[in-house]
């Protein structure tokens, strides 16, 4: 047993990343790759934000009932219809959570939403409580938290936890915060807030100045124990802090950073490509874990070191985050194991039908081409998988400029190993709790979107 501090990984691809251009999904994507989180490790699915659409609601719906491990969340502004949708598509969920956010910064109260601070507090307070009515898991986000006053997010915050909420999420909305700073933040709220020590601090970093993950560590070594993030570090504007690297680096430089996680790393690289996949966003080359360069060496110098022993450039083995095995070729002597492992390793998990059918056309590929390398096997799977159903036609329509970067990435690892060789506290405002809370759906309806 070890005594490193388990951290919660909050897996905000569905909802956060969902939003950021070019990478809606439908329904059908959502359930799928919600599995495939569940497979990865995750402890959080944010699977949506159900009041905003009724593909969102359904999608939320879907996967509560589809994925029972990791707790489901579903977001919500902070008000009566809103939560009550979110609850209800929470239903089905093994373990629900409602997450429900506010906007605290001057600028927002002020520009956006029209409340003052007292406003904000009440009705920041009286959602809580009624999420918590409904659901025992309710997590609150303080939208724009770092550039909030922070006294005042301090008392925010104790209201919110003394209404009921179970994890307080504080985000960097806008990516503006410096690493100290973000985890100075997190350290303030700590000392400050009263009950705190009662409730999971959470991080949610966005990456405008490339410093999303940092900024989640810094968090992490303050004190937070539940750090959001998505895959490929997808989400609005530049994105969120990066799950893959998030993970590994809590794996690669323990000596650092001594806690633990619950992902599956080798699932890591299939995530990755199953999330490219569905979207048609391909991941970009040099990204940090999961892009296809990312275990490619090219200088000469590099790949003599390399191929003498790994550990001279590399800190950690493609292996060990799923990326394949650029050595195993796939011919017509490979077995249904290998071929299902590499599909595995692609994003494609299939039932033994499925797989009987991909095997029988494979074979008679094998027979043709000799070797059958990553992009013959996705066409493979594109033209079986259309007639079977696991992979709606909408999301393999999408396959094609993606499965470039899929070959891509199989050259550059082919490339390296034909090199040959292994490679291997303030006091609670008291103010009155009034008709703040909005009753209906529309009364802040021009704010859209959040955290
Ligand atoms: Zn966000």
């Amino acid at each position: 047993m070890n005594d490193r501090p388990r951290i919660t990984l909050f897996d905000t691809t569905l909802r956060d990343g969902e939003q950021s251009p070019g990478c809606s999904m439908n329904v059908q994507e959502k359930v799928r790759l919600a599995r495939q989180l569940e497979r990865l490790g995750v402890d959080v699915i944010e699977a949506g934000f159900p009041i905003a659409s009724d593909g969102d609601f359904e999608a939320v719906r879907a996967i509560a009932a589809t994925v029972r491990r990791p707790i489901i969340a579903g977001l919500a502004r902070a008000c009566r219809p809103d939560i009550a949708r979110a609850w209800q598509a929470l239903q089905a969920a093994e373990r629900p959570r409602i997450h429900v956010f506010l906007a605290t910064s001057d600028i927002h109260l002020k520009c956006k939403l029209r409340i003052s601070r007292e406003q904000c507090l009440a009705q920041a307070r009286e959602a809580v409580a009624y999420a918590r009515s409904l659901c025992a898991d309710v997590q609150f986000s303080p939208e724009d938290a770092t550039r909030t006053d922070i006294p005042f997010l301090c008392e925010v915050v104790e209201a919110v936890i003394a209404a009921g909420a179970t994890t307080v999420n504080i985000p960097d909305t806008v990516g503006y915060s410096m690493p100290e700073e973000y985890g100075q933040l997190i350290r303030a709220l700590r000392e400050k807030v009263s009950g705190i020590e009662d409730v999971t601090i959470s991080t949610h970093c966005h990456n405008d100045l490339g410093l999303a993950v940092a900024n989640s560590l810094s968090g992490v070594q303050n004190g937070a124990r539940q750090v959001e993030c998505t895959i490929n570090g997808i989400g609005e504007r530049a994105g969120n802090a990066s799950l893959e690297e998030i993970a590994m680096t809590m794996r690669v430089r323990a000596d650092r950073y001594p806690y633990e996680t619950g992902i599956a790393s080798e699932q890591i690289f299939a995530s990755s490509q199953m999330l490219a996949e569905i979207t048609g966003v391909p991941v970009q080359p040099n990204k940090a874990i999961t892009g296809r360069n990312a275990f490619a060496h090219e200088a000469g110098i590099h790949q003599d070191g390399v191929l003498k022993n790994p550990l001279t450039y590399e800190i950690m083995t493609p292996q060990s985050v799923g990326v394949p095995d650029s050595r195993l070729v796939l011919g017509k002597h490979s077995g249904r194991h290998a071929l299902a492992l590499r599909c595995e390793q692609l994003g494609h998990k299939f039932d033994r039908r499925e797989l009987d059918e991909i095997y029988r056309k494979f074979v008679v590929l094998a027979d043709r081409i000799k070797r059958v390398h990553d992009n013959d096997l996705i066409g493979l799977i594109r033209e079986t998988t259309n007639g079977i159903g696991e992979i709606p036609v909408s999301s393999m329509q999408k396959i094609g400029p993606h499965s470039a970067a899929i070959e891509g990435f199989a050259l550059a690892a082919a490339a390296a190993a034909s090199e040959g060789g292994p490679r291997s506290s303030q006091p609670a405002h008291q103010g009155p709790a009034t008709a703040l809370f909005p009753e209906r759906r529309g009364e802040q309806e021009d704010y859209l979107w959040g955290v």
